[in-house]
């Protein structure tokens, strides 16, 4: 189905990109161009010391279809993103990397996707150029995505992804989970797929994620997402505490009416278990009141934007 109010909102989190953003413009404008439909190009600055800005600004006066969102600092690819989306005029979102590892060649492909009748449209990037620690954490990631939102896709981190704007549209509300976006669609989209994507060797530029980067984003996902692990703690320690219960009545009984010897270490490992039963417990407890905390605090802006440019 060919729709002809399609109206294509590119989303673009830049940090530091000066050595591709003139490449990245050219192929993605001539992209866009010869498929005539309806777009514009957001680019997030996210807070670049180099000269990102300056050159984005200069292709600007070549297409005024591209607007440049400026943010006061670096938050993050991700909450880059949310910045995008907050001033999209578009139907369908596609958002994208700035480092030309995707190719704005498959955009028509989720596009196509989203005309067919899928809410959220994930790319995959089968032949994955990076290096084998981005992928490691990358993959980890992936699959507690995949088990908390019941949703499963190959690639949960692949930067280009399509949704329909209807889908957005309520967004604010989910606070932190924002910062998961494609989790996140996955999640509130009525249908999804997935469509196979190119993905290039970053040619030029610095990843600017390390491992240690990557294991707090795996740690932030799940703060974020769940509030499991709190209640894990909270049913470990009423299952020691009831379990240790049961066997230490049990041992008392069977002392008093003579069954069995003192057997030390007996009562030393039930008083443990009890011990430790009452400490996830109250672990459990305190967590169910910091998510109560964290809950109200997810309310507040997640990043401030310090200029919007367009023509
Ligand atoms: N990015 C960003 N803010 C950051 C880190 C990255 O806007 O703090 C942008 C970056 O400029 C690029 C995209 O997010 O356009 C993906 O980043 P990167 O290529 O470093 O991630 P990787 O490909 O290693 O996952
Ligand atoms: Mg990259």
């Amino acid at each position: 189905m060919n729709n002809p109010d399609t109206f294509i909102s590119v989303i673009i989190p830049i940090y530091n990109e000066e050595e591709n953003i003139d490449e990245l413009c050219v192929s993605l404008t001539k992209v866009l161009e010869d498929y005539k439909k309806e777009y514009e190009i957001i680019f997030v600055d996210d807070g670049s010391s180099d000269q990102s800005i300056g050159l984005l600004k200069k292709y600007q006066d070549t297409n005024n279809k591209i607007k440049i969102i400026k943010l006061t600092k670096n938050y993050g690819q991700h909450i880059a993103l949310i910045a995008g989306i907050e001033h999209i005029k578009g139907n369908i979102i596609v958002t994208m990397d700035g480092d030309l590892q995707n190719s704005p060649k498959d955009i028509p492909k989720f596009i196509n996707k989203i005309e067919e009748g899928y809410d959220f449209v994930s790319g995959w990037r089968v032949n994955r150029y990076d290096p084998v620690l981005r992928k490691i954490p990358s993959y980890v990631l992936n699959k507690i995505i995949c088990k908390i939102t019941g949703v499963n896709f190959h690639d949960y981190n692949c930067g280009m992804n399509a949704v329909r704007k209807s889908i957005i549209e309520n967004m604010d509300k989910y606070g932190e989970m924002r910062k998961f976006f494609p989790a996140l669609m996955a999640k509130l989209a009525n249908s999804c797929c997935e469509v196979q994507v190119e993905h290039n060797a970053r040619a030029k530029g610095k990843s600017k994620y390390d491992f240690l980067k990557l294991v707090g984003l795996v740690a932030d996902f799940i703060t974020s997402f769940t509030v499991k692990p709190f209640r894990v703690l909270g049913v470990t320690g009423s299952f020691l505490v009831s379990l240790s219960t049961f066997f230490g009545i049990i041992f008392i009984i069977a002392r008093l009416f003579g069954l069995t010897g003192p057997i030390p270490q007996v009562l030393f490992i039930l008083l443990i278990s009890f011990l430790s039963g009452i400490q996830f417990l109250i672990l459990g407890f305190m967590g169910e009141y910091l998510i109560r905390i964290y809950q109200l605090l997810q309310r507040e802006t997640l990043f401030q934007v310090e200029t919007i440019i367009e023509k």
